[in-house]
């Protein structure tokens, strides 16, 4: 498995291995890695000749108030688990390889970044889509993984990469929980031990609402309120938002639809933001 650092040296050896015939598939992650991301690599493998896996905390996507100075790290471990994982590449660069002076590009893909975590996080899916144009530039890939847990960011990419015409295929992944139902996430370390107790109402709502749907609840409220009601009534859980949205436009719906729906949940446990979403 390759290491690479410098953006000029990834970009050089992806061009040498496509020109070679290799199809190539990226990951592109944070680190701190968890089966989640073991399952995208997973699907990475079985759609591409040669992997490669980005480990970039992006400074860009984080606001002034959130956790990118204490965002958990873990190269050493994360290095282990993607080589026992078969990945060909790991592209590593630091921030200043990848925003040097006097960067002034801004990637906007404007209405499904609205909404959502794109209200409580300003700037975020802005900070995103840059960073994903970017590491898509550098790695070339013919396919990248991501997964559905961040299903807001999911729609914001395959919307660039159409708007754009980029030449890469976008996979979804579906979420990888842990045994209680809570989804996998770097952060769910942040969480105290009766925190995390607290976190498992999150997938419970989701569930609650989709029994509620199937069961013929045809108000919008109604899964609202039965999603919420599985939270805990604790002062540490401050909820973000609990909504219904159109699964392709993430637009809010009134009634839950024959298409598509998009349940998302976003709750504070603790100082930890956790998200979470089911469609139905
Ligand atoms: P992150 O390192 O949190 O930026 O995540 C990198 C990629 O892994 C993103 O495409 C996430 O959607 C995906 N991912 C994170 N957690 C999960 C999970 N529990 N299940 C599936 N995919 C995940």
């Amino acid at each position: 498995m390759r290491v690479i650092r410098s953006p000029a040296k990834m970009q050089k050896t992806a061009r040498s291995l496509k020109s070679r015939g290799h199809t190539l598939a990226l990951v592109p992650t944070m680190g701190f890695l968890h089966a989640g991301h073991l399952a995208l690599v997973r699907r990475a493998r079985l759609m591409a000749d040669k992997v490669i896996v980005s480990i970039f905390v992006n400074p860009t996507q984080f606001g002034p108030s959130e956790d990118f100075s204490r965002y958990p790290r873990d190269t050493r471990g994360d290095l282990a688990k993607l080589k026992m994982a078969g990945v060909d590449c790991v592209f590593m660069p630091t921030a200043r390889a990848m925003y040097p002076d006097y960067f002034q590009t801004q990637v906007t893909v404007r209405e499904v970044s609205r909404g959502l975590c794109g209200d409580a996080r300003p700037g975020h899916f802005d900070g995103v889509a840059g960073v994903v144009l970017k590491l898509m530039n550098i790695t070339q890939p013919d396919i990248a993984v991501f997964g559905k847990k961040d299903f807001q960011q999911l729609t914001v990419i395959k919307t660039m990469v159409r708007d754009l015409n980029l030449p890469v295929r976008i996979v979804g992944v579906p979420i990888v929980r842990e045994k209680d139902g809570l989804a996998m996430s770097s952060r769910n370390v942040y969480l105290s031990a009766d925190e995390r107790v607290m976190a498992r109402g999150l997938s419970r709502g989701l569930k609650a609402a989709r029994d509620a749907a199937n069961a013929g609840e045809a108000r919008v409220a109604g899964l609202i309120s039965r999603c919420r009601a599985e939270l805990p009534r604790a002062p540490q859980i401050r909820v973000d938002y609990v909504a219904c949205v159109n699964a392709l436009t993430l637009k809010p719906l009134s009634r839950p639809t024959r298409k598509k729906t998009l349940m998302a949940v976003a709750v504070f446990v603790g100082r930890t933001r956790l998200i979470d979403n089911a469609v139905f």
